[in-house]
């Protein structure tokens, strides 16, 4: 049996004007994340993840941020696509471990329909995803609220018998 893993991190700026998506859900607060697609932080770095575990290189590489189509478009369906080419490169995803680092709103109301989202788009049980947020306790840029990042972890599984 083989196995992969990799890691993803990304980090988003806090704006006025901008709606809050994390993990799918649109959280109600007074600023969101600024980006060329929906901004959405946390499904970014688990993208990263699976492409680094898959060596499918980076979601900068895949979607180009200077490509139109990309333009707010729901990271939803960028992960969608990044399991596409997943299967077609004959892995599947064993787990994922997603970190918020946000000093502000409280993700803990919403990890359950993150996670519920997140189940649905890479189509495996949600027992296999974990989201889960903390603060840097007032320090640095996620402290003082200009913006949030996201560290995920995933590990990978060969589905077939070639070699890479
Ligand atoms: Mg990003």
């Amino acid at each position: 049996m083989s196995f992969r893993v990799g890691t993803g991190y990304d980090v988003h700026r806090l704006v006025q004007g901008r709606k809050l998506i994390m993990g799918g859900v649109d959280i109600p607060y007074e600023k969101g994340l600024l980006g060329h697609s929906d901004a959405d932080v946390l499904i970014h770095a688990l993208m990263d993840a699976i492409t680094g575990a898959a060596k499918l290189g980076d979601i900068g590489r895949l979607f180009p941020d200077s490509e139109p189509e990309y333009e707010n478009i729901s990271s939803r369906v960028l992960l969608r696509k990044v399991m596409s080419l997943l299967e077609e490169k004959g892995f599947r995803v064993v787990n994922a471990d997603v970190c918020i680092i946000a000093q502000k709103p409280k993700m803990k109301p919403h990890i359950a329909e993150m996670e519920k989202n997140l189940s649905e788009d890479m189509e495996i049980s949600v027992e296999m995803i974990n989201v889960k947020a903390t603060t840097e306790e007032g320090l640095g840029f996620t402290g003082r609220g200009e913006g949030i990042a996201a560290q995920a972890v995933v590990l990978l599984e060969k589905t077939d018998n070639s070699e890479v």
